[in-house]
């Protein structure tokens, strides 16, 4: 694609990386099946093509966003899939996340899009603030049908019908420490152990140490980790997204230079996308460059790091059917596509893949608030085509998209490493019926 920026725009090391995106599309459009808003509203600026000429027009002329740049990106699910597609390599996540820098910059967003955002920033990303707010939405959820019926309160109502039933108890194993392999160390990875997932499901971060350290892996939760920062990188906020990473690479540095790591652990693949951008989005920054390259050099997905291990064989034989719903951030973030399926299978589940595997289930971070309508119908469509598969469970790599699936789904949804902890010794699923 043809730009006209002037050097003065590409003095500016953000236009000048989004210049050399945009000179990739070719304009050819193959993006546009495979994106899930394109399917879902069949407008064209509602498309991976069509979001990036707005984005163009936006930066070339160096304009302030406007309402219609801010609805379309918006409704981006950032879920990646137009990556997978696209034969010319154009990095569709670093654009639009600039995209949103920009809108952050210089669009005022109606009060009540303001509140809603200010509260998500400041509740979801600290653990505390979200296992509070948890609590207070069971004594709000009465009110969720009379909030979605005002346009400006839907997002509230969406949180509430989100919010669980119960909310599970705090799991020590949130705390900073170090769990001791059992025999043998063979290896020492820091395990994230995240924001919302400890709140919503400790029970997966419980699994992964359980299974790690049976297998010989030392794992330790270091001090100072926080959330990784994609929850407010999506929503544009970049200094917060920055603050957050750099707390990170300084907490893993100090176990890296310390007792040294073999990897740093993640079992949402939404936070792992996100960390293994950290050397991307810290470039600029000359004292945390090296060094956030280096942590996204280490991340890797639980499922990435089982893989390389030698596994035993399963302790039980499940002989269960299994959905295994690949998350955006999993497939198209991270690409891994291969080694859940694999591992399961080698675990004894048999596994099947639910068509329009490559679509958003809907739930893409707080988009399932902020844009609850397209949220809602990408999600029926997941749990169809789930369900139709015939399994007697779904498995998935993250927290969001078990939220998502489970509120909709009649089948129990779990996480892939607790399936794989219970074939191999550890505590059958709590959500999984005997
Ligand atoms: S990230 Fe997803 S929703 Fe956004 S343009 Fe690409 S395919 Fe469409
Ligand atoms: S598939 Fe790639 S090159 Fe083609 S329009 Fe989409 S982003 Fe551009």
């Amino acid at each position: 694609m043809q730009t006209t920026f002037t050097a003065e725009q590409l003095a500016d090391p953000h236009v000048e990386e989004s210049e050399k995106i945009l000179r990739k599309c070719v304009h050819c459009g193959f993006c546009t099946a495979t994106c899930p808003t394109y399917v879902t509203l069949g407008n064209e600026l509602d498309s991976p093509r069509g979001r990036i000429y707005l984005i163009k027009d936006m930066l070339e002329n160096g304009r302030a966003a406007d309402e219609q740049i801010v609805t379309h990106i918006d409704r981006c699910l950032s879920c990646l899939s137009c990556m997978t597609t696209c034969p010319s390599g154009v990095n569709y996540m670093h654009l639009v996340d600039h995209a949103r820098a920009h809108i952050e910059k210089t669009y005022k967003r109606p009060f009540s899009d303001r509140a809603v955002r200010a509260l998500l920033a400041a509740v979801l990303p600290y653990p505390g603030r979200f296992r509070a707010a948890l609590i207070l939405a069971k004594l709000g959820r009465p009110f969720a049908g009379l909030f979605d019926r005002m346009p400006a309160l839907k997002p509230l109502a969406a949180m509430l019908t989100l919010a669980p039933a119960s909310t599970p108890r705090r799991s020590r194993n949130a705390s900073p420490g170090v769990h001791a392999a059992a025999g043998a160390r063979t290896s020492r990875v820091a395990l994230l152990t995240g924001c919302a997932q400890p709140v919503l499901d400790p029970a997966i971060n419980d699994a992964t140490i359980s299974l790690l350290t049976r297998l010989g892996v030392e794992v330790v939760v270091p001090q100072g980790e926080t959330c990784c920062g994609a929850l407010v990188h999506h929503m544009g906020r970049e200094e917060a997204a920055l603050a957050s990473a750099r707390q990170n690479v300084d907490a893993w540095t100090r176990e890296i230079e310390g007792n040294g790591l073999d990897a740093i652990v993640i079992t949402a693949s939404g936070c792992g996308t996100t960390i293994k951008d950290y050397g991307f989005m810290l470039r600029l920054d000359p004292a945390y460059a090296d060094k956030a390259a280096r942590v996204s050099s280490l991340a890797r997905d639980v499922t990435e790091f089982l893989a390389t291990l030698d596994l035993p064989e399963p302790a039980v034989k499940p002989d269960l059917t299994v959905a295994y719903h690949s998350a955006c951030s999993m497939q198209h973030g991270q690409k891994i596509t291969r080694q859940p399926k694999d591992l399961l299978k080698k675990a004894g589940f048999t596994v099947k893949e639910p068509r329009e595997g490559h679509l958003c289930c809907g739930s893409a971070g707080t988009y399932n608030i902020m844009q609850p309508e397209i949220s809602a119908k990408l999600r029926e469509r997941k749990v169809k085509n789930i369900e139709a598969t015939g399994a007697a469970l779904v498995a998935t790599g993250n927290i969001g998209c078990i939220t998502q699936i489970a509120s909709a789904a009649k089948l129990p949804v779990v996480h892939t490493v607790e399936l794989l902890d219970w074939a191999y010794g550890g505590k059958r699923p709590a959500g999984l019926r005997p």
